[in-house]
């Protein structure tokens, strides 16, 4: 143990589910670290493994394989391939080899060395299944453990493994000889400086037509001739001639390690459960009720709690006296003390108030996601999103996006249909974001009593635009098509590991946290100058700040919609920045450092400001329009080129605008009997549009189905 001390790196690989992040846990304790990876949102979790001297283990995204169509993908298989980890850990859901397995293999291929965890041997044995290690590490060419991470059992047994298998040379798939002959003579193509052992799998990587293989390429050499004689041959295109090969020996594989022939017609708990939660006609209501208890306990009671104790006491007694003390102790003007109070608290103030309803809504989140039921989600989705022309593998994005609509576009990638993706990244964000939840809750909050029912709706018209957007969009040029299809397997359900989950909602929470702390709290600070100068730059009252010159300039805007008061048009704006903005800014301008102190909500204030109506029609239009420049930002990432970002954003725009005037005005007339004779003009020319665009024949349609004849 002494001088030229290397630190071994071994990297953690698995699929998602697979009990990567517990095996992770149990491994390393509390000595992990969490950042990103290099240019996009992904975590990237490093730790020491307790007991195991010298070595780093890190986390790679969960992947299905390692051809690059998802982010998590490209990261795993660029960490493999530049950074040259020591070992791969791969973790693997023994209740689902053949799955696996194919990732496996293409580690494997890979060059190096790979000890296998045979996780969820629980489950496995379970369904009946079971598997003879030695024999499948024999035949891969890895050191395999048998565990139930869960439990905790085997983790000792794989401490042990890490000791001695950088040893067993990985052996790589072979596949028949006509297949072969293409890879050796790709082979000849890869460049010579590529590391000796990832010559066959870059070779093979060129026969799929790997977008990024042209890196591994000698220049002038040509593999298409060698791809387009396997093609006919085979009469298949070369990639799913690859995966066809992969499968078969992995079947090889599987048959001569499993000890006894599964009963795949046994039915299990989860199909027992799946019979009514994936239900055709009971499916759908289960989810809402679902959701429903996920607003009603994160936004209407338990949650609320928290956050009426981070307002009053916190903030109230705790915050703000200190503060106002500490600055009259220190003589501080009058100014800086309310740039310090109106700005900075009560903007950050008004925003970190909603953090216990959020940690209560990324808990019940990260519970149903650990339990397996977020799949289900997916599985009924997809039946429902087919019928309107889109692919169920559009509601993953989605379910992202309740998180962050950054990595939620982003995961649009994971759509292979060019028009799928494209359509997805451009509607993902209507799904409310958890920035969007301090703008709801305090929706419902100040207007509506609290009430749960207030989120749902907010989360369902959301579905609802994304939905309405597959017909409209459809009907764009760009964008004809049919879904791609979408298979999905159910994992089994699981009881929640505490441990992941805690750590999942404090990694969220503190994330939320730091953004307040800085993103918003600069942001809060312009609102506060810019609303309490003149352009003399005087101090002034609100109403006469620059600030409201600017938002009653293009205020009128927002008439129609209810809300065209200045206060609410720079909140809008601010929100794009980032949509804790909304409430930041209105925190600001409502004086929730003044209220907060007297014991009292400036929601009161703000409930004197606007009719429940006009709230609403408030949230409608932020839920729905431009999301941030962030989510902006990953959509012109995934779009490609600022014409077609241009017009998802503009396309979100007036969706908004339109929905939002529809329900104001519509809502005026049918509440209070008012009618305002130009905005009712634009409801109904909104609605008018809507109803045509939905309902209007498919203009490429009959020009598809053409194609088609022509082609078949
Ligand atoms: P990841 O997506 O690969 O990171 O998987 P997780 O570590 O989040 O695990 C997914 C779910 O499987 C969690 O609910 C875990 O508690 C559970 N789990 C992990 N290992 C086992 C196991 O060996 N047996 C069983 N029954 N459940 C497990
Ligand atoms: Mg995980």
């Amino acid at each position: 143990m002494d001088g030229g001390l290397k630190m071994r790196t071994i990297a953690l690989a698995g699929n998602p589910n697979s009990g990567k992040t517990t095996v992770f846990n149990k491994l390393t304790g509390s000595s992990q670290r969490v950042g990103n990876w290099p240019g996009v949102t992904i975590d990237r979790k490093e730790g020491r493994i307790k007991g195991v001297e010298d070595t780093v283990l890190v986390d790679l995204p969960g992947i299905y394989s390692l051809s690059p169509y998802s982010p998590e993908e490209i990261v795993s298989r660029d960490y493999i391939v530049n950074e040259k980890p020591d070992l791969i850990l791969n973790v693997v859901d023994a209740s689902n080899l053949e799955r696996n397995l194919y990732l496996t293999v293409q580690l494997l291929e890979m060059g190096t060395p790979v000890v296998m965890i045979l996780n969820m041997m629980d489950l496995a044995a379970a369904k009946g299944i079971s598997i003879s290690a030695a024999n499948l590490g024999r035949m891969l060419g890895c050191t395999v453990v048998e565990t139930t991470a869960s439990k905790g059992t085997g983790i000792d047994d794989v401490k042990k493994a890490l000791a001695t298998a950088s040893k067993v040379e990985p052996i790589p798939q072979r596949f028949e000889p006509s297949v072969e002959d293409a890879i050796a003579k790709a082979e000849e193509g890869i460049r010579s400086d590529l590391r000796p052992e990832l010559r066959r799998w870059a070779a093979i990587k060129v026969i799929e037509r790997d977008e990024k293989a042209s890196e591994y390429v000698r220049e002038g050499f040509d593999a298409e001739p060698i791809i387009k004689a396997l093609e006919d041959e085979y009469d298949d295109s070369s990639e799913s001639i690859i995966t066809d090969q992969r499968y078969n020996s992995i079947c090889d594989t599987v048959s001569g390690c499993l000890n006894a022939p599964v009963d795949r017609n046994r039915e299990t708990f989860s199909d027992k459960v799946d019979r009514y939660v994936t239900n055709k006609w009971l499916g759908l209501p289960i989810f809402v009720a679902v959701m429903y208890g996920v607003y009603y306990l994160a936004v209407q009671t338990i949650g609320t709690m928290g956050t009426d104790w981070v307002n009053d006491v916190f903030f109230g007694e705790w915050v703000l006296p200190a503060a106002r003390d500490w600055l009259a102790n220190a003589g501080v003007n009058e100014a800086l003390s309310g740039f310090v109070v109106e700005g900075l608290i009560g903007g950050v103030g008004a925003v970190l108030g909603f953090l216990p309803q959020m940690l209560v809504m990324f808990l019940l989140l990260a519970i149903l996601e650990e339990i397996g039921y977020m799949s289900r989600i997916a599985f009924v989705m997809d039946r429902i999103f087919r019928r309107f022309g889109l692919s169920g593998k559009s509601f993953i994005p989605v379910m992202v996006g309740m998180g962050c609509g950054v990595p939620g576009v982003m995961a649009s990638r994971t759509i292979e249909s060019d028009r799928d993706r494209r359509i997805t990244a451009m509607t993902t964000t209507f799904i409310p974001c958890s920035a969007k939840l301090p703008i709801i809750a305090l929706i419902a909050g100040a207007l509506f009593g609290g009430s749960a029912a207030i989120a749902l709706s907010s989360y369902l018209i959301g579905i609802l635009c994304i939905l309405m957007s597959g017909i409209i969009l459809k009907k764009w040029k760009s964008f004809v098509g049919e879904p791609s299809p979408f298979i999905m397997e159910l994992p089994p359900y699981h009881l929640p590991s505490v441990m992941n989950m805690v750590m999942s909602v404090l990694q969220r929470g503190w994330a939320f946290v730091k953004k307040a702390g800085t993103f918003i709290l600069v942001a809060c600070a312009l609102v506060w100058v810019l609303s309490s100068f003149n352009w003399s730059l005087e101090m002034v009252d609100a109403d006469a700040s620059m600030l409201a010159s600017i938002g009653n300039a293009i205020g009128f805007i927002f008439a129609p919609l209810g809300f065209g008061d200045w206060q609410f048009t720079v909140a809008t704006v601010t929100g794009l920045l980032a949509k804790e903005n909304v409430v930041g800014t209105l925190g600001v301008l409502f004086g929730f450092a003044e209220v907060s102190e007297a014991g009292e909500e400036f929601w009161t204030l703000l409930a004197g400001m606007i009719t429940p109506l006009a709230g609403f029609s408030f949230l409608l239009f932020n839920l729905i329009c431009a999301p941030c420049f962030a989510a902006i930002g990953a959509m012109h990432r995934e779009l490609g080129t600022w014409k077609a970002t241009a017009f998802g954003v503009g396309y979100q725009c007036l969706l908004a605008y339109a929905v939002s005037v529809i329900v104001y005005q519509f809502g005026l007339v049918a509440l209070y009997g008012t009618v305002e004779p130009v905005g009712i003009i634009m409801a109904v020319i909104a609605l008018a549009a809507l109803v045509f665009l939905l309902i209007a024949k498919d203009p490429f349609g009959t020009i598809k189905s053409k194609v088609e004849a022509v082609t078949a």
